[in-house]
């Protein structure tokens, strides 16, 4: 644990590699709008975060820098200003070229076993693997929209730390377990009905799912689009900015040219 703690430190003070940063700079969106306290911070934990973790690619897909640096540096957005372990449950990540096809069974309300194959832009398992295409990732990590499907990936990974899934991370005494349902409980419903209603949501209706999908899309828009989020949902962003210990819709900088960080759409398969 010690020497685990003291290899870390050598990690993050390390000199961050000049190769790398082209990299932040074209796929890290927040690279160009982190106050510069958290970058340092972040730059340190991509250290440690490429340096721990396995990267495999899927169908013989190569692994390049790129990908890795790029899938590090949204992974720990959702670290900063914390005492982290890195995700301790997840070691690997595989990353396919494209989207990718994954059996499914499901059981639908009425008990009918439904099983098939579904496309998928990535998927997290507790205590295994988080699977990304990297097509989406790319896709995702050019544009200024409220999703990122790694941010999405990631935030399972911090609801399984609590030893289930189920939209409750670990929150440790920053805010109360009633608090935190009570918002969350309100918020989902508030997605199912607009969903039922056919109206645009700020929040990718895919989180309607479950509690646990709904969590990991909170998260996203709280990364992406902090904020519209603030604005539109104010106890929502309330209760992530007290988890995470960030509050990106106070602290970033404004981007310049872009007015506005509301989208509305919807992704399938994670
Ligand atoms: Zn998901």
């Amino acid at each position: 644990m010690l020497l685990r703690r003291y290899r870390r430190g050598r990690l993050r003070a390390r000199e961050f590699p000049a190769k790398w940063i082209p990299i932040l700079e074209r796929n890290f969106l927040h690279y160009h709008f982190l106050p510069e306290g958290d970058l340092r911070e972040l730059l340190g934990h991509i250290q440690v975060f490429t340096a721990e973790k396995r990267f495999f690619g899927g169908k013989d897909f190569e692994v390049t820098d790129e990908m890795k640096v790029t899938v590090a540096a949204y992974a720990c957005l959702l670290l900063l200003h914390r005492e982290t372990n890195y995700f301790p449950g997840m070691q690997t990540i595989v990353l396919y070229p494209t989207e990718y096809l994954a059996p499914f069974r499901e059981r639908d309300p009425t008990g009918v076993i439904i099983e098939g194959y579904q496309v998928r832009s990535g998927e997290a398992w507790q205590r295994g693997p988080v699977v990304l295409s990297w097509e989406a990732v790319r896709r995702d990590s050019r544009r200024r929209r409220c999703r990122h499907v790694v941010i999405h990936e990631f935030a399972h990974q911090l609801d399984y730390e609590s030893g289930y899934a189920e939209g409750t991370p670990a929150i440790a005494g920053r805010i109360s377990q009633e608090e935190w349902a009570r918002v969350m409980r309100a918020e989902y419903q508030r997605l199912h009905r607009a969903a039922l209603l056919g109206r645009a949501t700020l929040l990718d209706r895919y989180g309607i799912q479950s509690p646990t999908e709904f969590f990991a899309v909170v998260v996203e828009a709280f990364f992406m689009c902090p904020r519209a989020l603030a604005s539109d949902h104010p106890q929502l962003y309330g209760a992530l900015k007290t988890f995470f210990r960030q509050d990106p819709a106070r602290d970033w900088l404004p981007i310049p040219g872009q007015a506005s960080d509301r989208s509305t759409s919807k992704r399938l398969g994670k």
